[in-house]
């Protein structure tokens, strides 16, 4: 089998969701935005899907010539290509390209197999426990815009079967933010309705300095928080060690900092963190997220992974650190997180009452692509 085409389509969608000045999502009226598939295929007829862009000129310049004429199961050749390729073209050759491609080549192999790619990684289960990941903080009456809000919805949360929680608080441009002070007492408000056994966490700014953040670890320890994640600027590892030293709370990460399972493996090395992090989004595919699973269980450390979505979910179910959970979202209380994208016939991530986010049995990622809405809707191909 042999890669004979790479190509993408970028199609319009009504969007419920808008972004402020900082590029945080909130709930906003109705606007038209834009979504990307990339379709790899093959000469056997089988092809493989994964939603995300790839500019024209960084196809024909560097992903084509990698992939065009080759056995779409040297993944890890690609990958390691691609990554390569990256040195001398930051600016175009993102980590976000190396996701698309490989979650393509990982949907591509399940597809010819007949297999789901959980099962092709090393099946342990096919369901995961969800948290309700909230939506970041707002000034929008009857949203997120007080901690009473944040508590009445972590009670709803609660109705819907979600076993955990986790806080998005306030930051800038929503007035007031940040304040340390005002996300524990977002924390402690909804640590008041949810009783002591659920689990919680929280993502507040990104930016706080160190006193803030010990201040904040501390508290959250007064309120039994499972763990905290990038309360300061990640590219300063050393003040997440000086963190980590001081708190009992564990700390998650890095999330966002570049440098794939190295910064992971640094971090573990220096004890910046507690719970290693990362999603297929922020390190370049299933196939680096696979290996700082392994690096993590390596080291006897729990690992949290970023974001939801079909890849993220399988590989949740082909690892084998316990503990782990689903982020679910980011919901909001003016938002029907229930109702499948408009390209896709069904959620990539169904949960059961009991809060079991279960993976799909179908052969790769196992997403149900509408490809009659993505035509119709068509706004560029190449
Ligand atoms: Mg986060």
């Amino acid at each position: 089998m042999k890669i004979t085409g790479v190509s993408v389509r970028t199609f319009t969608y009504t969007s419920q969701v808008g972004r402020d000045s900082e590029g945080h999502g909130h709930p906003a009226p109705p606007s038209e935005a834009t979504q990307s598939l990339v379709t790899i295929e093959t000469s056997d007829g089988v092809a493989g899907y994964a939603f995300g862009g790839i500019a024209a000129g960084v196809l024909e310049r560097d992903v084509k010539p990698l992939l065009m004429g080759r056995d779409p199961f040297y993944r890890e050749l690609i990958w390691q290509g691609l990554k390569e390729r990256q040195r001398l073209n930051l600016a175009t050759l993102s980590d976000k390209i190396l996701t698309v491609v490989d979650c393509a080549l990982w949907d591509l192999a399940g597809r010819a197999l007949g297999q789901s790619v959980y099962k092709l990684l090393g099946a342990y289960r096919d369901k995961v426990p969800a948290y309700a990941s909230t939506m970041c903080g707002d000034d929008l009456e009857g949203g997120l815009d007080t901690p009473e809000a944040y508590a009445a919805f972590a009670e709803w949360c609660m109705d819907r079967g979600y076993p955990a929680f986790k806080l998005h608080t306030w930051q800038p441009p929503v007035p007031g933010a940040p304040s340390p002070k005002r996300d524990v007492a977002a924390c402690a408000a909804v640590r008041e309705v949810v009783g002591s056994d659920v689990p919680m966490m929280l993502d507040p700014y990104h930016y706080y300095g160190r006193e803030e953040s010990l201040y904040l670890g501390r508290q959250l320890e007064k309120l039994g928080f499972l763990w905290m994640e990038e309360p300061m600027d990640e590219h300063s590892m050393s003040s997440y060690v000086w963190l980590a030293r001081q708190l009992d709370l564990p700390i998650c990460g890095p999330e966002t900092a570049e440098g794939k399972m190295y910064t992971r493996a640094e971090w573990i090395k220096h004890d910046a963190a507690d719970i290693v992090r990362g999603g297929v989004g922020d390190l370049g595919g299933i196939t680096p997220l696979v290996k700082v699973a392994h690096l993590a269980e390596a080291f006897g450390m729990k690992m949290e992974v970023h974001g939801g979505g079909a890849a993220n979910l399988h590989v949740l179910c082909a690892m084998g650190i316990p503990g782990l959970f689903y982020e679910r979202g980011l919901l909001h209380p003016f938002v029907d997180y229930e109702t499948p994208k408009p390209w896709l016939h069904q959620l990539e991530d169904p949960m059961d009452d009991e809060g079991y986010v279960h993976v799909s049995q179908e052969p790769g990622l196992g997403q149900q692509i509408n490809f009659d809405y993505i035509d119709r809707n068509l706004v560029a191909s190449w």
